[in-house]
């Protein structure tokens, strides 16, 4: 097992339950389902009757209603926090199922959803790596397409197709079914197009999705000029689609955890001393669990679970400058978390399409904290296209799927869809994205059938296309403001999900239906593209060699 300096940094739950059989665990989901009961029978059928409810009556049934959500969510939450640290302890997991069972309802349509993830948890890739013939799983075979080797690269992305190829059938039967479920009910609610389910929850407007996706597509051009800066960068004529993510930069210089706390509060307190005062609280009170531990789950999360409760950060520190910028990320998540606890309970939570703007504006801190201060032009490089990167697969990419859907539920309107249609629509949505640019290879029409959103969380991506886009354009207004902005931007972390993302937005001037605001993210974004042309020009004069950056 892999050690980190961050060894010993874990979260201490204490200040939720003592213990995963501490009795007022039961005690608390017993409560709720009295205090549900009851209030079932005050309010069950007096609400739609025009004689029934006072004002004073439905505003009391809402706070109960409130109460019990949260006391909910207390138990959810330490559940849900005690397994992902353990992952192997039975006792854990058990308490986790409990928990989900008393607030889980399951129809058909799910049963759909499980199949999906049992099939492609389930798949195996049989590929030579290292002289060593191994079985991989899918999240396996993709880590692969970051490995600096290009033939590895292209064999994992052809044992990728292929797999999936066998098992199509089953998941464009599966794709097939759940759209068409979607169309009945849109046809029962008689919603105009598929989207806007997705857009209710999201509690934002057709139009303002409509002009992003948009604009969004109108600067595809930006890709094709990163692609081709990489492609310099890897020697390549010309990159292929298992060129995409390969690293221009294959020295690692190790990151302490404890230099990774002291970037990231400097470049908080760089935007508002009020950022670092509340980010320290995270370090200092034990709110953080990022040692590597055996059992422990994977990725990174920020957990807040409500109001009344401070909020967790898990990652899994190993030591690289990715975990920094995850770090970054996570304690924005944190410092949303805790300001907006002047919210109550319902209006705590923000829709997913502002879930991430403190998170992301959190890594823009550090990244141009770090950008500034790593000196060497690899190494300035190394994080640009990183960062580069990272933008592309949640802004271009995302929006490829999002047209991919529309185009499939269009489809299924006329008829049955079938694998060969499939793969042509997704081809279609990818070709305008790649241009000639990338190299797209035989295969590839299997490429929307692993992706877990079409399955568990329809139109979901454009969400992730709107937060990041979001914060870049917000990022410029900060350049251009400077400090005047600091208040504004407080004041909308501290709005919580309190109105919806649009009413928040306007006291800051954002105009989320207007195409010149999402465009600032772009210009936002043909900086970095342009910062790194010049780097790279000036690493390839030959009077500027090449070094390693110096590690401060
Ligand atoms: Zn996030």
């Amino acid at each position: 097992m892999a050690t980190s300096s961050a060894k010993g940094v874990r979260w201490n739950l204490n200040d939720l339950f003592s213990s995963y059989d501490d009795p007022r665990i039961e005690q608390t989901l017993d409560d709720c389902r009295t205090r549900a009961e009851a209030l079932s029978r005050r309010y069950r059928g007096r609400i739609e009757s025009t004689s029934g409810l006072t004002p004073e009556e439905l505003l009391a049934g809402l706070r109960e209603l409130e109460d019990i959500h949260e006391a909910l969510s207390r138990v959810g939450c330490y559940s849900g926090l005690l397994y992902a640290a353990d992952t192997s302890r039975p006792e854990y997991e058990d308490l986790e199922q409990k928990v989900e069972q008393r607030s889980r309802d399951n129809t058909g349509r799910n049963a759909f959803g499980r199949l999906f993830s049992e099939i492609t948890s389930s798949l195996t890739f049989a590929l030579e790596k290292d002289g060593e013939k191994e079985d991989l799983n899918l999240s396996q075979i993709l880590a692969l397409f970051h490995e600096p080797d290009r033939n590895l690269r292209q064999r994992a992305m052809d044992a990728l197709y292929d797999v999936l190829s066998q098992h199509g059938q089953v998941l464009t039967f599966i794709y097939d079914t759940l759209i068409q479920d979607h169309q009945t009910m849109d046809r029962l609610r008689h919603y105009p197009n598929p989207m806007v389910q997705r857009h209710l929850f999201n509690e934002i407007d057709a139009e303002a999705v409509y002009t992003l996706m948009a604009v969004t597509e109108a600067n595809y051009g930006l890709a094709h000029d990163y692609f081709r800066i990489k492609a310099r960068l890897l020697e390549l004529p010309r990159l292929a689609l298992y060129d995409q993510y390969a690293p221009v930069i294959t020295e690692v210089t190790p990151f302490q955890f404890e230099h990774a706390q002291q970037v990231v509060l400097d470049a908080f307190e760089s935007f508002t001393p009020r950022f670092r005062e509340i980010a320290s609280e995270f370090f200092a009170k034990n709110w953080i669990d990022a040692e590597i531990r055996k059992g422990k789950r994977g990725g990174a999360f920020c957990a807040s679970p409500s109001p009344q409760l401070h909020p967790y950060v898990l990652c899994n520190y190993t030591d690289n400058l990715r975990d920094v910028m995850t770090l970054a990320h996570e304690l924005g998540h944190g410092l949303h978390g805790c300001l907006s606890r002047k919210q109550s309970y319902f209006n705590y939570d923000t829709p997913l399409t502002t879930a991430e703007t403190a998170s992301v504006f959190g890594e823009m801190l550090v990244f141009d904290y770090l950008a500034e201060r790593h000196t060497g032009p690899r190494a300035q490089i190394g994080l640009l296209a990183g960062k580069i990167e990272d933008i592309f697969a949640t802004v271009f990419r995302q929006n490829v799927l999002t047209r991919f859907e529309e185009a499939a539920f269009a489809a299924r309107k006329e008829r049955r869809l079938t694998p060969d249609h499939l793969g042509a629509l997704w081809i279609e949505a990818n070709v305008k994205y790649y241009g000639d640019a990338v190299d797209m290879p035989e295969g590839y029409q299997w490429g929307w059938s692993y992706i877990p959103h079409f399955i568990h969380s329809r139109f979901y991506c454009y969400s992730y296309v709107f937060g990041q886009l979001l914060v870049l354009a917000l990022y410029r207004m900060y350049r251009e403001q400077g400090k005047s902005f600091v208040p504004k931007y407080l004041s909308l972390l501290e709005a919580g999900g309190s109105d919806r993302p649009e009413a928040l937005l306007n006291p800051m001037g954002v105009d989320i239906h207007n195409p010149d605001f999402w465009q600032k993210g772009f210009e936002e974004i043909r900086a970095l593209v342009k910062r790194l042309e010049e780097l790279v020009g000036k690493a390839k004069d030959p009077g500027q060699p090449m070094g390693k950056s110096s590690q401060r």
